[in-house]
């Protein structure tokens, strides 16, 4: 029996996806082994590595000025690479602060080069609840480049409008909410997602790369942390984690063939607006902080009126068939991660349990 899956990751994967993992498992198309036993130099696997890359390409419409890059060490060694990479002795990159990422993201920065808070809306508790809006943004019109997060997995919060930098190259870590949606890749210098929470397994980053910008890229840093190495070999450099992009693949397929971005987006603001509905018919109960323009479609944080009651609700949730609600360790509370892999249906369940929440306890 498999539990509807509220995990913020790694989080649940597409049932399809892991079916077809599950068939091809052990004889990968009549080859007499798993895809994991494969060299990343034959051809078996290289198929599945360029049918992700094509697939991705497929459903982001990116553009031939953009490249796909696979890469390990999650979102945060490119906390460190990006700075590595683009923010050359002299040179200053503007952060805007949204939440615990992105302070990792300043805090790495700031160790290899210059770096600035160009806009923070954290609250003298530490906590955020929105993002910044455009006039509070303390632009460098120099910057080697801008960072935001465009989902903020921990508060629930997340950028509905892109911030408008001018001609300073944007960069994102979008690993909470890469592929929610149709998405513009054109307007991003960099953008990178760790795969393990709206996309597939831990183990690889996905980064959409514009060509020249990392062509641009520090020369004088291991070879091995160049973007440009990565680019020049089809992300082949070194072995790759060949069954986390495997199953990147299957997913990937699984959301081409239920009709790509447009129609995730969709279940995605269904999904939304029926959770953060419930919340606002029972706000005397149920305390959402996020501010309205900033609230997540991926993970939606609330509390009850005690402590006692959100533990309540996490273990009646699990007998219910429902896992991976807890809040944040440093936040307490309640939050519901939505990826893609979250079925309509799977939150029309967590809300009528809502509802029989608060008639019980209300
Ligand atoms: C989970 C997460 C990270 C950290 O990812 P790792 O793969 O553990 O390095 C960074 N940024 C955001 C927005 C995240 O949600």
């Amino acid at each position: 029996m498999r539990v509807i899956n509220f995990n913020p990751g790694p989080a649940g994967l597409p049932l399809p996806a892991l079916e077809r993992a599950r068939e091809e498992l052990l004889d990968f198309q009549g080859s007499g082994m798993s895809i994991m036993e494969h060299s990343h130099r034959g051809k078996e696997y290289e198929s599945v590595h360029n049918e992700a890359i094509s697939l991705l390409t497929e459903l982001l419409g990116i553009p031939d000025t953009h490249q796909v890059l696979f890469l390990t060490g999650g979102a945060s060694q490119q906390f460190a690479q990006v700075p590595m990479n683009f923010l050359p002795p002299g040179a200053s990159a503007d952060y805007l602060m949204t939440g615990v990422w992105s302070e990792k993201a300043y805090d790495e920065a700031v160790l290899v080069g210059q770096a600035r808070i160009a806009a923070t809306t954290v609250l003298p508790d530490k906590r955020y609840v929105r993002v910044p809006r455009q006039d509070e943004l303390q632009l460098d019109p120099k910057a080697a480049y801008v960072h935001i997060t465009s989902n903020n997995t921990i508060y629930g919060t997340q950028w509905h409008r892109w911030p408008e930098v001018g001609d300073v190259p944007l960069v994102a870590d979008m690993s909470s909410d890469f592929l929610w949606k149709p998405t513009d890749v054109s307007r991003f210098a960099f953008l990178y997602a760790g795969a393990q929470k709206n996309l597939g397994p831990s183990g690889v980053l996905i980064a959409v790369a514009r060509k020249d910008f990392i062509a641009r890229g520090r020369k004088d840093i291991p070879k091995i942390f160049r973007y440009s190495t990565h680019a020049e070999n089809n992300s082949l450099y070194n072995t790759p984690p060949t069954l986390a992009i495997y199953l990147c693949r299957n997913v990937l397929a699984w959301a081409r063939q239920v009709g790509g971005l447009g129609q995730l987006e969709r279940w995605n603001r269904e999904k939304g607006e029926l959770l953060y509905g419930a919340l606002d018919k029972h706000a005397g109960f149920y305390h959402a902080p996020v501010e309205r323009e900033s609230r997540s479609y991926m993970n939606v944080v609330f509390k009850l009126p005690t402590p006692e009651l959100d533990d309540q609700f996490v273990a009646q949730a699990k007998k219910a068939g429902m896992v991976g609600l807890k809040g944040y360790r440093t936040m307490g509370g309640i939050r519901a991660s939505i990826y893609n892999a979250v079925t309509v249906d799977n939150v029309r369940v967590l809300v009528s349990f809502m509802e029989e929440f608060v008639r019980k306890n209300g």
